[in-house]
């Protein structure tokens, strides 16, 4: 998502609560993403983007408040950056990016979207773990430890979106 791009399509145009959207898609013109977007002042703080979208795959419902902060000088014909929401440990990011980048049902810098990315393939290695040993997920998934069977449940639901992409 580019502050530019938004800003060619109006979003910064419209007075506070106005509700807009965009779509992405992919190659073959198939929805990958829509999101609405408006405009929140909060005395004090400043102008944020609330970001809101449908469900997504993991069943949390999309809702995000991106800062954003203005430009001294606006560049061709944006005012605005994003400051990105993302955490490292207990402090924010802050770091104030042109470009978010939609990673795991959020929306983040390239720094922290690249932090996620890792974070996730460290935790889809031991799903993967866990669907080369049938019966240690059958353990898992009957396990009396609540992290042990999401593990189980989300290493299930894995196998079967790669069966549904095979399939497509
Ligand atoms: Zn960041």
């Amino acid at each position: 998502m580019d502050v530019r791009d938004l800003a060619r399509a109006g979003v910064f145009n419209r007075s506070i609560g106005t509700p807009c959207s965009c779509s992405w898609n992919d190659a073959a013109g198939v929805e990958l993403l829509k999101t609405n977007f408006y405009l929140e002042a909060a005395f004090e703080s400043g102008l944020f983007l609330r970001i809101t979208g449908r469900q997504l795959a993991e069943g949390q419902l999309l809702s995000q408040r991106i800062q954003l902060v203005a430009l001294q000088r606006p560049y061709a014909g944006n005012k605005f950056l994003f400051l990105c929401p993302g955490k490292h440990g207990h402090s924010l990011c802050g770091q104030r990016v042109r470009k978010l980048y939609f990673i795991q049902g959020r929306w983040l810098c390239r720094k922290c979207g690249n932090l996620t990315y890792l974070a996730r393939r460290q935790h889809d290695s031991r799903k993967d773990h866990l669907l080369r040993n049938p019966d240690l997920l059958t353990a898992a998934l009957q396990s009396d430890d609540i992290r042990r069977r999401l593990l189980g449940v989300g290493a299930f639901a894995q196998a079967l979106a790669r069966i549904h992409r095979v399939q497509r």
